[in-house]
């Protein structure tokens, strides 16, 4: 598939420090998840390598943040309308690394892009204060200054996105960034960073640590234990995120963390069942059901609950499976073995305890998992406890409105809810009631750039996107100047 880019020098397997393409001393493979097939052997980097790009990050620090707002602005919209004019190009690369279908990864580089395109417009408002002086030869002040070298973690299910939201903000802070991404995808993270060097971004400014699963968790360390290093943020499993915080403790280092969900989708009585219908269909087989924000328990309310389970079993019978370079696929393969494993054992579990399969319910060939609904499931059931993070929706029955918020917040997590209702009253209600960062009201998709996107309890630390976004990569200093 990568024979067809039109811009062949996309395809970038070596590593980036200081603006040099690093070939590391060994070598590790990446593959197409829905053939297997092998794409490229990419730099597989160490902890010294990760020495070299803090110390290349924290050597361009002071030239970047030195340059006005307004000329980071224009580099940061320049490398946007760089992304955006090899959209295809990244798409493919996308597709061949990651698995989602075509126009999907093209409808993520525009998403991934429009984090640049909007932290180039907050760049220009980082605004401080003056707070009135409580003596009148003083003056009190509120500066806001970069936070420093960041280092960003990404995860492989959204193999630009996850890393523009965390780098564009730091840069348009006028911090230097070290990116770690996913081992399984880290075409994507490269070209991305050959469009920066294209934009302008001066060389240590941004540089990408590829690594193998085993080298990642040595760099983490070197990542988190590094003074010069002042905020870490990471996107990926709460179980990683754990590790990472305890990491950083000794640091005392900044954390932006977004971290697994477990989501409830609640559909009442009132709601409009086909577009409820709709609604959980995108919200959960989006990416092959591989989101942190993907609906992992479907909650429908007695009276509509056949209706709705006979609708939506019927919507998810119509999902096109296979590899995502085919037209009119919208189910690509999973990520790697485990994942199916991961699947595969939910639904096993929910089968045994007496769920009712409607759909699916069974691996395919290859990494590919039939999109699977089960209905009658409960709360013994495993499903209901841990993020699934495959194409398996397991349907609930509930009678009242507290039972099904008791249910829904019965849970570690606090990612993204949904809920289906046309009583206005019961929006508030339910939206006020729900422990999660982000509700969903008759819509199973919610994230764009301008809103904040994060979670509450076990789902992480921190919003991104949107003018909070910027927070976590900024100091508030308080200036007070005396001898006024
Ligand atoms: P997922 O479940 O989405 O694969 P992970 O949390 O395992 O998420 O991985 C997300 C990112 O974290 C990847 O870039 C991976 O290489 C990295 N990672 C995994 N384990 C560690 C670790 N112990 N230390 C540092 N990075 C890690």
């Amino acid at each position: 598939p990568l024979a067809l880019l039109k811009d062949p020098t996309l395809l970038k397997t070596d590593a980036l420090i200081n603006g040099q393409w690093a070939a590391g001393g060994s070598r590790f493979a990446v593959h197409d998840p829905a053939t297997g097939q092998h794409l490229a052997d990419v730099a597989n980097l160490g902890p010294a390598d990760a020495e070299a790009a803090i110390a290349a990050a924290d050597a361009a620090w002071g030239a970047w943040k030195a340059k006005t707002a307004k000329e980071r602005s224009n580099i940061l919209r320049k490398w946007y309308e760089l992304l955006m004019a090899n959209q295809d190009d990244l798409g493919r690369l996308m597709t061949a690394e990651q698995g989602k279908p075509l126009p999907e990864a093209k409808g993520e580089v525009a998403y991934g892009a429009s984090f640049v395109e909007w932290f180039a417009e907050e760049a220009k408002r980082v605004n401080g204060e003056t707070l009135p002086q409580f003596d009148n030869n003083r003056r009190l002040l509120v500066l806001k200054q970069p936070i420093g070298v960041c280092a960003a973690i990404t995860p492989w299910n959204f193999p630009l996105a996850m890393i523009t939201r965390k780098v564009a903000p730091a840069l348009a802070a006028g911090c230097p960034v070290v990116i770690k991404p996913a081992e399984q995808t880290p075409l994507t993270a490269l070209a991305a960073a050959e469009l920066a060097l294209r934009a302008g971004i001066p060389a240590g400014v941004l540089n990408v640590i590829t690594a193998d699963s085993a080298n990642s968790v040595a760099v983490g360390k070197v990542l988190c234990a590094s003074p010069v290093v002042r905020h870490l943020s990471f996107t990926g499993s709460t179980e990683v995120g754990r590790i990472l915080m305890a990491q950083c403790a000794p640091t005392i280092k900044k954390l932006s963390l977004e971290l697994g969900g477990n989501a409830p989708f609640i559909v009442f009585d009132d709601a409009d069942i086909d577009s409820a219908v709709e609604g959980a269909f995108a919200s959960k087989y989006r990416n092959a059901g591989q989101t942190c924000v993907c609906s992992n328990r479907i909650y429908v309310q007695a009276g509509v609950y056949e209706e709705f389970v006979q609708k939506f079993a019927a919507k998810v019978a119509t999902a096109k499976v296979g590899n995502g370079f085919e037209e009119g696929v919208n189910q690509g393969p999973l990520i790697e073995e485990t994942a199916l494993q991961k699947v595969e054992r939910h639904v096993q579990d929910a089968v045994a305890k007496g769920g009712r399969v409607l759909v699916g319910g069974h691996r395919l060939q290859g990494q590919f998992f039939a999109p699977t609904v089960v209905a009658d499931a409960h709360a013994d059931m495993l499903c209901a406890r841990e993020e699934t993070f495959g194409p398996f929706a397991p349907v609930f029955k509930f009678e009242t409105e507290a039972e099904a918020i008791a249910a829904a917040n019965d849970t570690e997590f606090g990612l993204a809810s949904y809920f289906y209702s046309r009583d206005v009253g019961r929006i508030f209600r339910v939206s006020e009631a729900l422990e999660y960062g982000m509700v969903g009201v008759n819509v199973g998709i919610l994230a764009t750039e301008h809103v904040p996107f994060g979670g509450v309890k076990q789902s992480g630390l921190g919003r991104e996107g949107s003018h909070y976004g910027m927070d976590d990569y900024v100091e508030i200093k308080y200036v007070c100047v005396g001898d006024v």
